[in-house]
């Protein structure tokens, strides 16, 4: 079996992060699988080489030594290019041209990250450049059949990608989104259980799907609880979270930390929350 830890550089990591790669590791090496470290870095405009360098030195020292070396998404734009043309060559996919500000203005349902796209170009001729490339959910839907897929907690899950709506899959700016990446890195890495926190659950509806129209093997995932502060909100470096790294360098103890987390015992104003939290 095997696990991966996939953070995105475009911020430090603080212990939330510490967490997920303690789960991912720790489960690996109880089953005696492997760990996977996989830098998310498709997005140039925020991603940064530094921040990488960071992780490496963040996991060491938090005693999560990864499998062979870490692999780096931004490498595979062609492979995710391909898989786009492939769905559009299925019929799947539609240009949508809208902003965002054209779509909060139009929408009327909200999913798990903000206003559904209301359908706006699905049938309207769009200039294909200069476009985002969205998924027809329920055409794709249509073709594929009920699907299912299975939570280690949560248990046997009925996919309802349509929570999203039609999800972009081809950013205007890039030839993936991060569920087109990360559906098939997943695969492209072997990865047999997908863990991560409770905030993604809903996004697995969605990577299922992909999975069935692409031909990829289905994993199994572990969405684990998140880090929480005491107003129940997630971790984040805009609110103060300390960074991994600062810890670090202020010569803590990474390998007790990492033990602590283990035991559930977190400093006080943190908690852990088993609800869904929305990626905001
Ligand atoms: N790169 C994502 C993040 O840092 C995680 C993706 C995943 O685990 O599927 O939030
Ligand atoms: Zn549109």
């Amino acid at each position: 079996m095997r696990t991966r830890f996939a953070p995105s550089p475009n911020g430090p990591l603080h212990l939330g992060h510490a967490y997920a790669a303690m789960v991912a590791h720790d489960t690996a090496r109880a089953r005696g699988g492997a760990f996977i470290l996989r830098i998310e870095d498709i997005d140039g405009k925020r991603s940064r080489a530094e921040f990488v360098d960071e992780f490496l030195l963040d996991l060491a020292w938090l005693g999560l030594e990864w499998d062979g070396d870490a692999v780096f998404q931004s490498h595979r734009l062609s492979s995710f290019a391909a898989a786009g043309e492939r769905l559009k060559a299925m019929g799947l996919l539609y240009p949508c041209t809208c902003t965002r500000a054209e779509i909060a203005a139009a929408a009327t349902i909200y999913g798990p990250d903000g206003p559904i796209y209301p359908g706006t170009c699905r049938h309207r001729p769009v200039a294909p450049d200069n476009a985002a490339w969205r998924l027809d959910v329920g055409r794709a839907m249509a073709l594929t059949g009920p699907l299912e897929w299975i939570d280690e907690v949560a248990g046997s899950q009925a996919a309802t990608p349509e929570i999203f709506g039609d999800v972009v899959l081809l950013r205007k700016d890039l030839p993936a989104s991060y569920h087109l990446a990360a559906t098939l890195d997943d695969a492209t890495d072997g990865v047999t259980l997908v863990t991560r926190g409770m905030d993604l659950f809903p996004a697995s509806h969605v990577h299922r799907l992909l999975q069935a129209l692409l031909g990829l093997p289905v994993p199994t995932w572990l969405h684990h609880p998140l880090l929480v502060e005491a107003d129940g909100r997630k971790l984040a470096k805009r609110r103060g979270a300390p960074s991994l790294a600062g810890r670090r360098r202020a010569g803590e103890n990474g390998l007790a930390i990492a033990d602590a987390l283990r035991a559930g015992a977190l400093p006080a104003g943190l908690s852990f929350s088993q609800g869904v939290h929305h990626a905001a």
